[in-house]
């Protein structure tokens, strides 16, 4: 798959998992990469030891290939409480980018973007002299001044809270092994100064908003959640030009609740961020679980694309089964019986429902339920069928 040859020099797209509860993430996000028709190659770091085995087994077909990183922490909770996601120490494993040195050049992507267009130009080593409005320029300012500047970051879009520093969600690597002795060496002297990747990075690359303007990737790279709610208008304005969605916060697309249908359940949980269908974020979401249904949960094991047969019979199982609707209140709805799941996991590598009412553990799913959200508890009344067992969704009391 990957189009490196011998006398070129070799490029790819990582992404990184220190955990399983992102790995729909990373699958959705390789196959939004792979739609675009790239041929080059895409990696993911996984932190040693902190995958399942089936978390592994799945990504291996996925990626073309999947890197070992050390685990990283910087262990620093005061800042991530400040931060409101003490869930990010470890984001920090994200350095061992700039260990690839088997790369001449790495574009970086976390888990939890979405890929719509294609981001080849990233990778693009041979520069032309004129490019087209739009179009991406990395480092050719750079290597016209000689190198002076810190190579190891080509180029990061703005971050929106605070536009001098990028946002490390989204950036193209030159990897070095000074680049990254010195990014540990940084993280053990100084740690960062918001307990994740993005505060040690801008601290190492510090420079980025000022000394080469080639460095500063369009927003349309990284297209953050929150822009629209900052800035409705140049959202509405440059919308179509956006080539990633990155969905920045604690409530990532996997988390979103779903009826049975697959439609998404705007608005239906206490964390969503999202004003019902007046955002159009959720049309983002909603772009993230087509890529997901399309070519990540139907993905057959054997054959490694979508199966028909196994979307139609799973649609016609789910077709009679009721719509949740957005409420405070409690709430029945309607799951496929237990037995019905188990063969749609074996056959599907997992099910449609996202309902986030599994209490057993396959394929790391378990794992995304929001269990401080919602509870789940056997229901004696509301409607039932052959195909469905009725469980209460209510919320818990904290
Ligand atoms: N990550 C992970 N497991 C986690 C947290 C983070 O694998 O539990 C990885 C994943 O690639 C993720 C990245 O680290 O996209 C950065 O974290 P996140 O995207 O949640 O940060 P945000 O973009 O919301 O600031
Ligand atoms: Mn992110």
């Amino acid at each position: 798959m990957a189009a490196s040859g011998t006398d070129q020099a070799r490029v790819c797209f990582a992404t990184l998992l220190t955990t399983d509860s992102y790995m729909h993430g990373a699958l959705t996000l390789a196959a939004s990469l792979r739609a675009t028709g790239t041929h080059h190659e895409i990696i993911c770091l996984v932190a040693d030891g902190q995958l399942s085995r089936s978390a592994l087994e799945r990504l291996a077909r996925a990626f073309d290939r999947l890197v070992t990183v050390p685990l990283l922490n910087t262990n620093d909770a005061s800042s991530l409480a400040l931060l409101g996601r003490p869930d990010l120490g470890s984001t920090v494993t994200k350095i061992g980018v700039w260990a690839l040195t088997d790369y001449e050049r790495v574009a970086f992507l976390d888990a939890d973007t979405l890929v719509l267009a294609s981001i080849d130009s990233l990778l693009c080593l041979d520069l032309p002299s004129e490019l087209a409005p739009g179009d991406v320029h990395v480092g050719r300012d750079f290597r016209a001044n000689g190198g002076m500047l810190n190579e190891g970051l080509l180029a990061a879009a703005p971050d929106l809270g605070w536009p001098d520093c990028f946002n490390s969600g989204v950036f193209v690597a030159k990897p070095s092994d000074a680049t990254h002795s010195g990014l540990l060496s940084l993280l053990a002297t100084q740690g960062s100064f918001d307990g994740g990747d993005q505060g040690l990075l801008n601290a190492y690359f510090a420079d980025w908003s000022r000394a080469d303007h080639t460095r500063r990737l369009p927003f349309a790279y990284n297209t953050t959640s929150t822009s629209f709610y900052t800035y409705a208008p140049a959202f509405a304005h440059f919308s179509s030009a956006i080539k990633v969605v990155h969905f920045i916060g604690a409530h990532k697309p996997w988390k979103w609740h779903r009826a049975l249908d697959g439609s998404l359940l705007l608005g239906c949980t206490a964390a969503t961020p999202y004003d019902s269908n007046a955002s159009p974020f959720a049309v983002f979401v909603e772009k993230w679980w087509n890529v997901h249904d399309e070519y990540v949960s139907l993905w057959s094991p054997d054959k490694g694309d979508f199966n028909a047969d196994v979307a139609l019979s799973l649609s016609e199982q789910y077709a009679s089964a009721d719509v949740l609707q957005p409420s405070t209140t409690p709430q029945t709805v309607l799951l496929p019986s237990s037995h019905a799941m188990d063969d749609a996991w074996k056959r599907a590598g997992t099910d449609y429902s996202n309902v986030e009412a599994r209490t057993t553990d396959n394929d790391g799913w378990s794992e995304f339920m929001p269990a401080s959200d919602f509870a789940l508890s056997p229901s004696t009344s509301g409607p039932s069928s052959s195909h469905a067992s009725s469980v209460q969704l209510h919320r818990n009391a904290d």
